[in-house]
């Protein structure tokens, strides 16, 4: 009955893109300082030191951010991010106009069916969820040791995923590094058309600027990526979570 659902859908071309990302996992406390996440990583620069979280609106009390949530929630999936995260936000610390650096890996010789076209629908995706012009924007570099977020090919996950997030935050849930992969091929061995590794792409970006998975199958984090771009509600999800501090909200 699964196989038979998978055909049905590739016949009707709207193949599903399978997504997974790993956060930091929400409950326990830490020692003070430590870092919360599921990567270790030593060889890519961290943020610029000189850009410190604005922690001016943490004051702000959680009852009084529920409030306004609940004000601007309309068009958002803003409470299906919360359900997924234990009522709590993580995003990147406003960059007042310093990008984000990005690095995508130029070439994979030792993947079969990778094209250098992958990395130009990849810059796509960045520059869409930059057009947002949140308080975190994207900026490409040339080389992986200048980069806040690489971006790296795989052939395939032994999963049934085409991509994957990884990322840390502090004590205080503001987003500190994050990198992603992506697979050439599926699980299944079929290799990833242009507009599905852009759109793949839509997604992990999401999840790196802090968004969780949605119930809507018509916006880019759906849990099983059904489109090819942004819908209404990423953006306004994305734009909701940015006007937001980060941290726990009961
Ligand atoms: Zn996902």
């Amino acid at each position: 009955m699964r196989a038979a659902y998978g055909i049905l859908l590739l016949s009707f071309g709207a193949l599903i893109l399978r997504a997974e990302h790993s956060s930091p996992s929400g409950s326990g406390r830490v020692a003070a300082g430590e870092r919360h996440t599921s990567v270790s990583s030593g060889t890519i620069a961290r943020a610029l030191s000189a850009i410190t979280p604005s922690r001016s609106r943490d004051d702000e009390d959680r009852a009084a951010r529920r409030r306004r949530i609940r004000s601007a929630q309309a068009g958002t999936y803003i409470t299906d991010i919360l359900a997924e995260r234990d009522s709590s936000l993580s995003r990147w610390p406003d960059r007042h106009g310093v990008p984000l650096t990005v690095w995508i890996q130029p070439t994979a010789n030792n993947i079969d069916d990778f094209t250098p076209n992958f990395v130009a629908r990849v810059r796509q995706a960045f520059l869409e969820w930059s057009a947002l012009n949140l308080p975190v924007q994207f900026t490409f570099v040339d080389d992986s040791t200048d980069a806040d977020i690489p971006v790296v090919w795989i052939d395939r996950f032994k999963e049934p995923i085409s991509g994957r997030t990884r990322w840390s935050r502090d004590d205080d849930w503001w987003i500190t590094d994050a990198n992603i992969t992506l697979a050439v091929h599926h699980s299944s061995g079929e290799v990833l058309d242009e507009d599905s590794m852009r759109a793949m792409a839509l997604h992990e970006i999401g999840h790196l600027l802090g968004l969780d998975h949605t119930r809507d199958t018509m916006s880019v984090m759906a849990p099983k990526v059904r489109v090819r771009q942004l819908s209404d509600a990423d953006r306004a999800t994305a734009r909701l979570v940015y006007a937001l501090p980060a941290g726990p909200l009961r």
